[in-house]
């Protein structure tokens, strides 16, 4: 074990936001990065957790990232809402987002937020979970980098593109999934380089357009969706969803604004928020919770299936108590962002 070190939660989100202040982040744009990679080793995400500090100092160095841009926000009717978080990274707006698109859902019964001109390299199920646990039914979408080739073709369009969905559940955490629509995140291919493993066929093909299991050549070819055309299918929704709905960049634009190559997309994130009670006559939230649970019981009757967030929700019980471990070397590095 000598080449990982042990941290508890506390000390994941103190060396993050340490290293995030040490490397030009502002106080709020660094904490709220670090609340969600503090989030992300919590309940054993690790391609969002520390792993990703790298990711955002790089982009800071190397790209046009603000490190202290306040979001604004904007009505464009009563109930969609426009923030811009002028060129900062996107976990600050939807700390800030998650109250007014509560309420604009809560009065209308739907409402939508359109995040624009945002850098985003986290995963989404923070700020769908989080409308969630106030009861409300929660979409979010957002393009990235030219990554995925289309169904049928071998050369990168689409950006491995994710959508979180969350449903409420009364006396317990939500029922969140997010998912990308490339056959695995990014991060996974660049953590299986990382540690000198094979990648799964079916991730990836080759810059000549053959499949292959290095990630290497994966990296530098084109990744897959995932289940083929209907996959694509939803790459290509988000693109719609997160570029051209709400004014913001494709993915293959994104690509072109990131002349520094540091990965780091800059673009737009749409989210829905829904209040159930709206969406039947009667407003009985509580007959819409019970309904639901007869589903989900109905699912776990059968041995091999979970439900999707059941296993960061049982990471999310051991890992307080036990705290997480990290590779040395990605320490040592957050040390060196810290000591200078
Ligand atoms: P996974 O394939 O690991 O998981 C996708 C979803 O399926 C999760 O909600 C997971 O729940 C659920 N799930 C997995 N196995 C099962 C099962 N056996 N039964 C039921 N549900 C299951 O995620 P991806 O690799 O597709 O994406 C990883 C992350 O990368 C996401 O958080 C995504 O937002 C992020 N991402 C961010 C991008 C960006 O540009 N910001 C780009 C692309 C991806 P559980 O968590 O409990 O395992």
């Amino acid at each position: 074990m000598n080449d990982r070190v042990h941290l508890t939660l506390d000390e994941v989100h103190g060396i993050a936001s340490e290293a995030l202040r040490a490397k030009g982040f502002s106080e709020r744009h660094a904490g709220a990065i670090a609340d969600t990679v503090t989030a992300a080793e919590r309940d054993e995400c690790t391609s969002h957790g520390l792993f990703r500090i790298p990711f955002y100092v790089k982009a800071l160095q190397a790209a046009n990232v603000s490190p202290d841009a306040e979001p604004t926000f904007r009505d464009l009717t009563p109930a969609v809402l426009q923030a811009d978080s002028h060129f900062g990274f996107a976990p600050l707006t939807l700390q800030l987002a998650a109250g007014p698109l509560e309420k604009r859902s809560r009065e209308f019964g739907i409402a939508a937020l359109c995040i624009v001109n945002a850098y985003n390299v986290a995963a989404l199920w923070p700020e769908v979970e989080r409308l969630a646990e106030r009861g409300l039914v929660a979409f979010a979408f957002t393009a990235a980098l030219q990554y995925v080739a289309p169904a049928g073709g071998t050369k990168p369009v689409y950006g491995t593109n994710p959508m979180a969905f969350a449903w409420p559940r009364a006396g317990r955490p939500p029922l969140v999934f997010d998912q990308a629509s490339s056959a695995s995140a990014r991060g996974e291919i660049q953590i299986h380089l990382r540690d000198g493993k094979s990648i799964p066929e079916g991730w990836a093909i080759g810059p000549d357009g053959e499949p292959t299991t290095d990630p290497a050549t994966g990296l530098a070819g084109a990744q897959l969706p995932f289940g083929g055309y209907k996959g694509a299918a939803i790459a290509l929704m988000v693109e719609l969803l997160a570029g051209a709905l709400i004014g913001d960049v494709f993915s293959f634009e994104a690509t072109e604004r990131d002349a520094g190559k540091v990965g780091a997309p800059c673009g737009g994130e749409f989210m829905i928020a829904i209040d159930p009670a709206r969406c039947v006559g009667d407003g009985n939230r509580d007959a819409q919770l019970a309904h639901s649970e007869k589903l989900f019981a109905k699912i776990l009757e059968q041995d091999g299936t979970r439900l999707p967030s059941d296993r960061r929700f049982r990471a999310r019980e051991r890992t307080p108590a036990e705290g997480v471990t990290i590779p040395k070397s990605l320490h040592d590095t957050l040390r060196e962002y810290i000591d200078g």
